[in-house]
């Protein structure tokens, strides 16, 4: 058994061996949202298909869009004096 005796093992270590410890950093849509690893700052997105992908330039302009498209459609049905919960 080898043993390394570096620096300790930096937090992008820690997430290979055990998983990335992701929390909702942002609610873009209903159904979209944005996550961030507490331990080393990866982020992800939920693209169109539901599934996870990392959060790129690209995604971070669609989720821009798909936000701003989201509070214009909540705005509107408050207008309609469709009431929407408060979360
Ligand atoms: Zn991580």
């Amino acid at each position: 058994m080898k043993k390394n005796n570096t620096a300790p093992a930096p937090m992008k270590l820690y997430c290979n061996l055990f998983g990335h410890k992701y929390e909702v950093s942002k609610k873009v849509t209903l159904h979209v949202k944005e996550y961030t690893c507490k331990c080393c700052k990866k982020q992800l997105t939920t693209n169109s298909d539901g599934d996870l992908t990392e959060l790129t330039p690209k995604f971070k302009e669609i989720n821009s869009i798909l936000e701003e498209m989201y509070v214009r459609r909540m705005e509107r049905s408050r207008e309609k004096g469709f009431r929407v919960p408060a979360y």
